[in-house]
């Protein structure tokens, strides 16, 4: 006589992703913290396609509702508007956690509680979530782990160079110890995790002034602003398309691999050849205006994805010449409304 555990929990069964291929399965249920943002709308909108029930928690801090309303109504969608420092009782058989207040003008809005409690607290709420249940966790951590690094392109086993009390640690550190916190669980509770390192990513939905280099160029090139290049504009950034880090996300929390992963594009530019792909793509004529550059900038950052490519069988696909177009059609229709669409 035996007992089979997935009886008792359906849907456990398939948390591994072991599922044998052609075998139709059931759809998960599956927690997005943060999945009214920008990357966490496009994964809510994968997770729906492929039949999963999703649960979005979100307190719209830096998130849209606009991003997920089209899946309102659907009996497989909910959101939840809940902070995640709050402790929340759901049942689900995986999390993403995504909340995180992410962008580079938030550093400075109220650091010592917003990131702090997001990343410690509410990474922790998520785990203790996930110990609960029983059900896998993923972890969006970030490229920033790095800080300015004396290693490129920078590996998983590169350990980093952070300044521990710089303005933008309350996001490095806040990271570093939420993937401090989760492998605590992985290995004193037993639970399933996953963690991946997100390289700077682009794509429709991201907010559009939430300071970050793409959104900025973009919008001020649309807006027949200049182009706000920091520094001298030789610091070094690798963009990614949206939709390649949702697959590897997937990938990812699929997968036997705990991780952690680098996600990026290994396409490698400096602010002022991103500011050429942009004006290329929207104008031409867009001037360039240098401004001071932020405290702790990082020089330069690339991923090295050879651990993706073997073991998640992932790699980006969209360069970024083929990605921005599509941004730039998005911001066009949210910049300027309903009345220019006529003319994307
Ligand atoms: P985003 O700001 O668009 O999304 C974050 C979401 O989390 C928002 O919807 C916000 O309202 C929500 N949120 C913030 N604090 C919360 C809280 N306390 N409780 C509940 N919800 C909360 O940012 P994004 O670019 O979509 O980032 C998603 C994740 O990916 C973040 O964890 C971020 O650190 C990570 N990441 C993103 C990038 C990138 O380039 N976009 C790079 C590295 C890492
Ligand atoms: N938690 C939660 N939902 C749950 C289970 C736990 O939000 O379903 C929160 C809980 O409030 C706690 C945190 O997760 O603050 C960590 O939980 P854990 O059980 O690991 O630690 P403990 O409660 O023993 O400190
Ligand atoms: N940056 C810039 N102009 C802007 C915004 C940012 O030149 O309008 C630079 C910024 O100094 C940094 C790079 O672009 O060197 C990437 O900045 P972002 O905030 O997008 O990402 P992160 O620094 O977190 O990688």
């Amino acid at each position: 006589f035996s007992v089979d555990p997935a009886a008792h929990n359906p849907g456990r069964q398939f948390v591994a992703g072991k599922v044998p291929l052609g075998l139709k399965r059931k759809g998960l249920r599956v927690l997005v913290t943060g999945g009214a943002g920008f990357v966490g709308s496009h994964l809510v909108d994968r997770l729906v396609a492929r039949g999963d029930s999703v649960i979005v928690v979100d307190n719209l801090f830096t998130g849209r509702k606009e991003n997920v309303m089209h899946h309102f109504g659907n009996p497989n969608f909910e959101m939840i508007r809940h902070d995640v420092v709050e402790p929340i009782l759901l049942e689900v058989d995986q999390i993403y956690h995504l909340a995180c207040p992410a962008s580079p003008v938030h550093y400075k809005y109220n650091p010592e509680n917003k990131w702090h409690k997001t990343n410690v607290v509410g990474t922790l709420n998520m785990l203790g979530l996930a110990k609960r249940i029983g059900a896998r966790f993923l972890l969006t951590s970030t490229s920033e782990v790095y800080g300015d690094p004396l290693q490129h392109p920078q590996v998983e086993t590169y350990w980093g160079n952070v300044n521990p009390i710089g303005v933008r640690s309350c996001y490095d550190e806040g990271k570093r110890t939420a993937e401090t916190l989760t492998m605590d669980y992985h290995r004193g509770a037993n639970l399933e995790v996953r963690i991946a390192r997100i390289f700077n990513t682009y794509g429709p939905r991201m907010c559009i002034d939430d300071g970050r280099v793409v959104s900025n160029f973009v919008a001020q090139a649309l807006r027949k602003e200049p182009l706000t290049v920091y520094g001298d504009g030789k610091q070094t950034r690798s963009f990614q398309y949206v939709s390649d880090l949702v697959e590897g996300l997937m990938r990812l929390m699929e997968g036997d691999h705990i991780g952690p992963f680098n996600l990026g594009n290994p396409g490698e530019f400096t602010m002022l050849e991103l500011a050429k792909v942009v004006q290329d793509t929207i104008d031409p004529n867009a001037r360039i205006e240098f401004r001071e550059n932020t405290q702790d900038d990082p020089h330069k950052r690339k991923p090295d994805i050879t651990k993706a490519k073997e073991q998640l069988g992932w790699e980006p696909k969209i360069a970024l010449r083929d990605g921005l177009p599509l941004m730039v059609t998005d911001f066009r229709k949210r910049i300027f409304g309903d009345q220019d669409n006529a003319a994307t």
